[in-house]
């Protein structure tokens, strides 16, 4: 080879453009639509790039896996991925790494490393009067023995959508007596766990509703819950409903949003009627209120 031709090459070589690599995989662009999350809550991660197989990140020590999503202002060719990552109510304040692994459909994997900042969760301070009859349930060990039922179940994770563009609505229009992320004080005793949902006061038998299409998981009598609903809505998301008078699904029931499961009620820990509602994804507790607009603004396939 001429020392032209090999100054050619170079040449060429240096010119490629990097997207060609894009053909065997590679070279996904990732946005965070957030300029942080709070202790507690939801940020939307978006990847996009061509034959995508699989997307997913760690965040903190969680894995969250993405779904496709629809959006009609990408160039043809190219596909969108959204994730929910959610910051634990107990995460450090500050930037976070983040790795996210993107499968293409030729195997290859691209790593992209992220940065997240997660911000002070505001959270607020509840006192509470307890009865003498119900103070045994603020037993650590009562606490710890439901939280590990609960947990196995909402750290589960299953690739039906359920839920779709018919979104999640709230249960209830009521206002709420006691915040997401609160610290109880029972009796003047702090609670070692912050509060995992919203209450809203409710009359005794008034209907409790499915806020999105899902799979029964649990149903049952709890210490602090009282008679519970757990609902699977797909991809690592769940919601609960406390307290209740009566039940009228079963595990396994296909939900769809609005359907009636059961009756507010006052059962397990609480200090009257109310219907206490919880978010998780992927076994992390987080802001319902927060989380319904967020997921609500995805457009699914
Ligand atoms: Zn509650």
């Amino acid at each position: 080879m001429t020392r032209l031709a090999l100054l050619l090459l170079l040449i060429s070589l240096l010119l490629t453009p990097a997207a060609a690599a894009s053909t065997r995989g590679g070279t996904a662009t990732v946005t965070q639509d957030f300029d942080w999350i709070r202790q507690g809550q939801v940020g939307l991660v978006r990847v996009s790039g061509a034959s995508i197989a699989n997307v997913e990140a760690t965040f903190f020590t969680t894995r969250f896996r993405f779904f496709r999503t629809f959006n009609a202002e990408l160039p043809e060719g190219l596909q969108e991925w959204a994730g929910i990552l959610a910051a634990p109510m107990t995460a450090r304040i500050g930037f976070h790494e983040t790795a996210i692994i993107v499968t293409y459909n030729d195997g290859t994997i691209e790593r992209i490393d992220e940065r997240i900042r997660v911000a002070h969760g505001e959270f607020g301070r509840q006192d509470l009067i307890l009865p003498t009859t119900l103070t045994p349930l603020l037993e650590e060990s009562v606490n710890t023995r439901e939280t590990a039922v609960l947990q196995a179940l909402i750290g589960g994770f299953q690739r039906n959508q359920f839920w779709r563009n018919g979104g999640f609505i709230q249960p209830s229009d009521r206002y709420v007596s006691s915040a997401f992320g609160t610290w109880r004080y029972f009796n003047g005793m702090r609670q070692s766990l912050r509060h995992t949902g919203i209450d809203y006061p409710t009359p005794t038998g008034s209907d409790i509703i499915a806020v999105a299409d899902g799979v029964v998981v649990f149903v049952g009598e709890m210490d602090i819950r009282g008679k519970y609903v757990l609902i699977d809505h797909g991809w690592g998301i769940f919601s609960g409903y406390a307290h209740a008078e009566s039940l009228i699904v079963t595990v396994g029931d296909r939900i769809e949003q609005g359907d009636v499961i059961g009756s507010v009620g006052s059962t397990g820990r609480s200090t009257g009627p109310h219907l206490h509602f919880e978010i998780a994804v992927s076994g992390i507790w987080v802001h319902p209120l927060v989380f319904i607009p967020l997921i609500n603004d995805v457009i699914t396939e």
